[in-house]
């Protein structure tokens, strides 16, 4: 989404852009995947807030906003052996071991993240720190504790408060513009849709999208930069942006030295492990379930088909079980089957009623680079766009501040780094 925007934002202002691609399909972390015969939908869960503004203004720009469709739906928690709705302060009164205080300070802490800023006066507290402080430890534990655990993997506790303060208010905007309860959008096609669209437009634009294109180099030369890709030879531009992520982009310049490299790859990147299964019959009906109970293989539940019609994913119901890890974590190298048959066996201990035969199909998918783990001071670390090597950059997840990667974050930094690249040109 990065590189398409970007391009899209420099083709339509009359700039001559290609695209590299190393996949068959353009689209990354949003494209679709093959989940059963005639069932084709996104490799990773993806919604779209009411209140992502740029994302929605890209979609109006490419003329497919009207095929997004809207809906409201509960979120759950898995506590004390049991599935159940986490929507309403009282639901959370039935949470085992939260009280009555725990509610009212865990309320507090919303108001605070909401008046608190992501930056620089909270990055240097862990989150621990931060929650405890405004929570109290018992919700910490029970709490807040678990919720870190299903973004941020075991290490969750120690990234920076900043994560949790910009994600709280990305949340808090989101229930505010949706009148009180969060609106989610889901494009009519998948996620993947919107991807497909954009090469399209660039097409029309002049703007070829080369997938299956892996670039392997990127060159100083005479006259600019020369861009090798494996399929394609090499062509030369005036100016190229990388928009892969750090671990993969620090690799491609061979004039970086390795400070240059080591900074491009900083702070450690982290991934996920994704298992999407096909069910017959509803689990919850709540788009997120979080895992408040300790050793699961998953780090969350979604369903969804909470949110998306059941009828675009052949009439199934559709869910996800994510695990957040580290970009060096064996689970990247582990056997498909070893993996699915796991996460399978944990899904029947959150739904009892589940039976891995009620599965009519599951596949697993991996990102080992999602996001940068947002570790403390991260604003010290944030790698700058400008390389050492003139009219050669890199754009990516590592410069978004507080280190929540979302689309309307990544259509934002593409817009403006579009805007200064133009401004300067
Ligand atoms: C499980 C999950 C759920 C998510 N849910 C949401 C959600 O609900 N809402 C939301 O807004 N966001 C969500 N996100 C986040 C969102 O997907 C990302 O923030 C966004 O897609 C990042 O886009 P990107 O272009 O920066 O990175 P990527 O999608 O990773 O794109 C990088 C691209 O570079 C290509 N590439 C790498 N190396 C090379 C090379 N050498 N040559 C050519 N090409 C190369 C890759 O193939 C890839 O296509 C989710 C992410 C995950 C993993």
């Amino acid at each position: 989404m990065m590189g398409l925007s970007l391009a899209y934002r420099l083709a339509t202002a009359g700039r001559r852009v290609t695209v590299y691609e190393s996949a068959p399909r353009a689209g990354g972390l949003v494209s679709g995947a093959d989940l059963a015969t005639s069932v084709r939908w996104d490799r990773f869960y993806h919604v779209i807030l009411a209140s992502d503004a740029h994302t929605r203004l890209l979609l109006r720009d490419i003329g497919i906003e009207g095929e997004v469709s809207w809906t409201t739906t509960g979120t759950g928690v898995f506590a004390g052996g049991r599935l159940m709705p986490a929507s309403t302060p009282l639901d959370l009164l039935r949470i085992p071991g939260l009280r009555p205080l725990d509610l009212a300070r865990i309320a507090a802490t919303l108001v605070r993240a909401g008046h608190d800023s992501p930056g620089r006066l909270v990055e240097w507290m862990t989150c621990e720190e931060w929650l405890t402080r405004w929570s109290g430890r018992r919700a910490w534990e029970r709490f807040w504790r678990p919720l870190l655990r299903s973004k941020l993997g075991e290490d969750g506790p120690k990234a920076s408060a900043s994560f949790i303060v910009a994600t709280l208010k990305r949340l808090g905007k989101a229930r505010r513009a949706g009148l009180d309860r969060e609106r989610f959008g889901w494009v009519r096609g998948g996620y993947e849709r919107v991807a497909d669209r954009l090469v399209e437009v660039l097409k029309r634009h002049g703007a070829p999208v080369r997938a299956g294109a892996p670039v392997s180099a990127v060159t100083p030369v005479d006259g600019g930069l020369a861009v090798r890709a494996i399929g394609t030879g090499t062509e030369t531009y005036d100016r190229v942006v990388i928009c892969a992520p750090g671990p993969a982009a620090a690799r491609l310049c061979p004039a970086w030295g390795d400070d240059e490299r080591r900074r491009l790859a900083d702070p450690p990147w982290m991934g996920v492990v994704n298992v999407a299964v096909l069910m017959r019959s509803p689990l919850s009906g709540r788009y997120v379930t979080n895992l408040l109970d300790d050793g699961l293989p998953f780090t969350g539940v979604i369903e969804v088909t909470a949110v998306v019609d059941p009828a675009a994913v052949g009439g199934h119901h559709l869910v996800h079980l994510p695990r957040y890890v580290a970009a060096g974590d064996p689970l990247f190298d582990a056997p498909d089957a070893e993996v699915a048959g796991a996460f399978l066996a944990g899904l029947e201990r959150v739904k009892p009623a589940f039976r891995r035969s009620d599965a009519v199909a599951c596949r697993v998918f991996r990102a080992r680079h999602v996001m940068p783990f947002p570790v403390l001071h991260r604003s010290h670390r944030v790698p700058p766009v400008a390389t050492s090597v003139p009219g050669l950059f890199v754009l990516n997840g590592a410069q978004i501040d507080e280190g929540t990667a979302n689309v309307d974050e990544t259509v934002r930094l593409a817009g403006d780094f579009a805007r200064s690249l133009l401004g300067g040109s």
